[in-house]
């Protein structure tokens, strides 16, 4: 018998569904009070319908979504309080009934997968509204999208009213991740290019992971002048690029690579590790009493760093425990996957339309015949190395921009430059796909064709919801013939799966050579 349901990211169990234990290491009670908490989010939303809800049912709202996501939080008593905060909440708006979450994933399977795929995505859009918000962002057409979105999962639709759902979702998204990147880049300034070091300098340090740089900002500031050295990880890599971070000299380098490879990862340091957001894998005992959490990220026993009224956390535990560690005695050499020692970032938007012109000429005159954007989130199964090979077979007269964590399949490599440009630009985290948007639109205007005329393919890798709502966002504005892998999600069913290609030409990755063949010719 089952004794949870959830298919929500890409190594759910059988490519279909965790029904014993979550792959991520969820156990049933926490799956189970995640749909009940997403449930009682529905029984919310009635309950704000027609109303304007307050602050404090926003909140709730966006950190109760943001907590249901793949690798974020795995502690069954935060996912309780959170239940407890949503129904007083619903209580104080009038009340109403939840959504019976026994019901959440069933019914008819076209229904339930584009029901499910409107909810992995609003979880998705969640997280970076979230990071929005701390930088005190917010947008009412955006907050008032997450209660009109979970009141639709509550409703009956027909099959076009969904997929007309999951569209006006994706433009609700673009508007999210373009809150996110003015949040980030009026907080923090534009990123420029950078090579960050994959050297751990010796001495005590910290290292911090997940996708929140307000964290990584008190962080910094809290460590500054205390002999203590920074570093990221995974998806905070980007960080290196933005003018406000990186005037801190102890904000050293990136340590490690994607998420998959924690736990061996960060068993071999002598430093505390900080996890802002997803993706946490179960602490192993040699390394559990070295890590923290703190948002909404959680985990039964791992000591969380909460945050007062004003948003403010104090890092003095994990600061004493990287005092107390030491770090190494000497500095020490790491590598990323393929042997490189370096890593270059802060290819966002502002520093590739700011060499616009030298990138149109390049392509007029033949230098660059494509781009592809290779990016998305990595992830343990072996396939993944597609990736890796694809950059590598890309032919020299070809652009890859990349961004997310999928990109340490091949960030550490050398492919060369074309006219000064490296041909491997990372423009940032997941919700940097805004700024990828940015700069296919201005050069579709520049060339005076449609996106999908561009010489630009996107090759692209999902792991959990944040890629979604992404996906979402794309096929909203009409973009075709994008590569998907390394498996296609089990939630979309067989029919919905065959509208998408039909409407959106998707194509499911196969091998490097034949993909690069079908697209280049
Ligand atoms: S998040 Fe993924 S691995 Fe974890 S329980 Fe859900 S489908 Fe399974
Ligand atoms: S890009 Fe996706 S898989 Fe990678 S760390 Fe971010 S959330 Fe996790």
């Amino acid at each position: 018998m089952s004794k949870m349901f959830c298919f929500q990211c890409e190594q759910t169990a059988g490519c279909s569904g965790c029904t014993k234990v979550g792959i991520c290491g969820k156990q049933p009670d926490v799956a189970n009070k995640q749909d009940e908490l997403t449930c009682a989010l529905i029984g919310l939303a009635r309950a704000a319908s027609g109303k304007t809800p307050g602050k404090k049912a926003d909140e709730l709202m966006m950190q109760s979504l943001f907590a249901t996501i793949t690798n974020v939080n795995f502690d069954s008593n935060r996912i309780d309080e959170l239940k407890e905060l949503v129904a007083a909440e619903k209580e104080t708006l009038g009340g109403a009934e939840d959504f019976l979450w026994e019901e959440l994933w069933k019914g008819n399977e076209d229904i339930v997968s584009l029901r499910s795929t409107l909810l992995l995505g609003i979880r998705g859009m969640a997280a970076y509204a979230y990071h929005a918000y701390v930088l005190g962002k917010k947008d009412s057409e955006i907050t008032s999208w997450f209660y009109k979105g979970m009141l639709a999962l509550g409703e009956e639709h027909s099959i076009d009213e969904w997929l007309n759902l999951l569209m006006e979702f994706g433009q609700i998204n673009l508007k999210c991740m373009a809150l996110l990147d003015e949040a980030n880049t009026s907080t923090y300034g534009h990123p420029t290019p950078v090579k960050v070091p994959m050297k751990i300098e010796k001495g005590p340090f910290i290292v911090v992971t997940g996708h929140d740089l307000y964290d990584l900002k008190q962080l910094l500031e809290q460590t500054e002048g205390k002999g203590i050295n920074i570093y990221t990880h995974s998806e905070m890599l980007p960080a290196h690029g933005y003018p406000e971070l990186k005037k801190y000299a102890h904000l050293k380098g990136n340590y490690g690579t994607a998420w998959q490879n924690q736990q061996k990862e960060f068993a071999e340091i002598p430093a505390p590790i900080l996890f802002t957001t997803n993706c946490l894998m179960p602490p192993k005992v040699g390394y559990a009493d070295r890590v923290f959490t703190t948002a909404v990220v959680g985990y039964p026993e791992i000591q969380h760093i909460p945050e007062s009224k004003d948003g403010k956390k104090d890092f003095t535990d994990i600061i004493n425990k990287a005092l107390e560690l030491g770090g190494w005695k000497e500095d020490k050499q790491l590598t990323g996957i393929n042997g490189g020692t370096e890593l270059m970032t802060g290819f966002a938007r502002n520093t590739v339309l700011g060499v616009a012109d030298k990138v149109i000429d390049a392509v007029k005159a033949g230098a660059i015949k494509h781009f592809f954007l290779v990016g998305g989130c990595d992830g343990a199964k072996t396939g993944r190395n597609y990736y890796t090979k694809f950059v590598k077979q890309a032919p020299k007269d070809t652009v890859v921009l990349t961004l997310a964590c999928g990109k340490y399949r091949f960030n550490d490599l050398d492919i060369g430059e074309i006219g000064g440009l490296p041909r491997i630009m990372d423009m940032g985290q997941c919700n940097d796909a805004y700024s990828a948007i940015q700069v296919a639109s201005a050069l579709a205007n520049a060339f005076d064709c449609d996106i999908n005329e561009l010489p630009l393919t996107l090759v692209l890798s999902w792991y959990e919801q944040k890629a979604v709502c992404i996906l979402l966002t794309l096929l909203s504005l009409g973009i075709k013939n994008i590569y998907l892998g390394p498996t296609l999600p089990a939630f979309i069913s067989s029919n919905v799966l065959d509208v998408l290609v039909e409407k959106f030409d998707i194509n499911p990755i196969s091998s490097p050579e034949e993909d690069l063949n079908a697209i280049l010719g």
